[in-house]
Formats: C-alpha cells, structure tokens, sequence
C-alpha cells in the first residue's frame, strides 16, 4: 500500500503496537483459506489453531495466550504478512477504532 509516493514502510516504526490492540482481526473463510495455503496447513487446522469464533459466526484470530497480542506476531513482525487478513491491510488508513498507539507516526496523517 502506498501513502503518496512512499510506501508505508518508508513511513512506519515496526513497533507492533496495532498487532497488541485488545480487540478482534476477523478473518473471512477466503482469507481463511489463503493463509492456511500460506501455512501450508488445512483449513480445519489451521482455524482450530489459529481462530476463534465470535458470536457463534464470525472467525477471528486468537491472541497470544495472556495478552492481548495477534497470534502471529513475534518480535513486532508478522508472520503472515504477504497474506494478512484486509482488516490488517487497511488499517489505519481505511478504519481504525481510535486506539492508534502513541508513538505511532500514522497518528498525525490520518
Ligand atoms: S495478522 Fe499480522 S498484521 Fe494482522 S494483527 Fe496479526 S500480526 Fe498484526
């Protein structure tokens, strides 16, 4: 994704603080999909591990066991980037839910 003529990642920290947001990623069953592909697991597994279900519908991914950061992330990287879910793509550019992170340089652009 683009901001201008830069790349986000001209722009941001990695800090990894909007991966550590209490709140839910949810995951369509495509995106779903790509990411077990991505895994190189199926489907099934891949949501038992990695999922839980939201009002008995809606797939979202788990956070790490005590916190309240995104399963995949690990030392601020995710490791499902190149196939992360579009919530993930889009934010903060296209939604965000007011919580950006205070060292977050996103905060005065947008
Ligand atoms: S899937 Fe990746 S980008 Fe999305 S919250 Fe998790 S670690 Fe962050």
């Amino acid at each position: 994704m683009k901001l201008g003529e830069k790349e986000i990642s001209d722009y941001c920290r990695m800090c990894g603080e909007c991966c550590r947001i209490k709140g839910f990623v949810f995951v369509s069953e495509s995106e779903a999909q790509k990411i077990a592909d991505f895994l190189k697991t199926d489907i099934y597994s891949f949501t038992e591990k990695y999922c839980r279900i939201i009002e008995r519908k809606k797939l979202a991914l788990k956070d790490k066991e005590g916190k309240d950061d995104c399963i995949f992330l690990e030392d601020n990287e995710c490791l499902i980037y190149e196939v992360r879910p579009s919530q993930c793509v889009n934010f903060p550019f296209n939604w965000t839910n007011g919580e950006l992170p205070e060292k977050c340089i996103f905060r005065e652009s947008i």
